[in-house]
């Protein structure tokens, strides 16, 4: 099977980060996510955290120089045959830019997942996500968790709201996703790469539809071992 270099797409809350994870764990793939590395160096209080504050804590995006600046120290520190990017690119500015990027390292896109949600069911996984400040990775209170209080079931750490996750900067980031980052879906069809999933479903329900598009399924029920 050729390496996947792939881009995830798709509305806050999509599932762009859970299904990042599944994709990197099950395919053996290094992923990135800018979201993650601007929480991280916010925290940190890092000169890159302090200056894309002001956007992140508005739910603006960031400017497309220093996103494409760190995609591509990322690409180099890591992405060997394939990779998967979570969030990136989110305008066509950064779509041209990490097309170049990847033309001039010889490793262009093999597709763009987009993870197609409607906008009511977002609202209602933003008011019930809890992410864990130790590993960022986040879950469904009600479902996976029971309790606001409980710990990370995957690493024991403390699980909070997101800052972004607030109605109003929720607005802002749904405003900036229709204007900026919905074109891509047509950027990418035009080329060919487009994968479209139906993302309001259970999590290993997308995680198939996901292996499905990419031709995974049957690639790896023809591996698996026979009875
Ligand atoms: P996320 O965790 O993907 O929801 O991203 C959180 C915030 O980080 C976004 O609301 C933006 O402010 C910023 N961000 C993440 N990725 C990008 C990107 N590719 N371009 C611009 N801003 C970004």
């Amino acid at each position: 099977m050729k390496p996947h270099r792939l881009v995830l797409l798709g509305p806050p809350a999509s599932g762009k980060g859970t299904q990042g994870q599944l994709m990197a764990e099950a395919w053996h793939l290094p992923i990135t996510s800018t979201g993650e590395i601007l929480r991280r160096e916010s925290t940190l209080g890092t000169p890159l955290g302090l200056e894309t504050d002001r956007y992140t804590s508005l739910g603006q995006l960031v400017p497309d120089e220093v996103v494409i600046a760190s995609i591509a120290d990322w690409l180099d520190a890591n992405a060997d045959a394939g990779f998967i990017l979570d969030g990136t690119p989110r305008t066509l500015g950064q779509a041209t830019a990490l097309d170049a990027l990847l033309e001039k390292r010889g490793t262009p896109l093999t597709d763009a997942i987009f993870l197609d949600v409607p906008p009511a069911v977002i609202e209602d996984r933003v008011r019930l996500r809890l992410m864990c400040a130790r590993c960022g990775r986040t879950f469904r209170l009600g479902w996976q968790v029971q309790e606001k209080t409980a710990a990370c079931p995957q690493c024991g750490g403390t699980l909070e709201r997101r800052k972004d996750d607030d109605p109003t900067t929720l607005a802002e980031r749904m405003s900036a996703y229709a204007e900026k980052t919905a074109p891509l879906v047509q950027f990418y069809d035009a080329r060919g790469l487009l994968r479209r999933i139906a993302a309001d479903q259970a999590v290993e329900k997308v995680f198939a539809q996901i292996a499905a598009a990419l031709g995974r399924a049957e690639a790896e029920k023809e591996a698996a071992p026979r009875p």
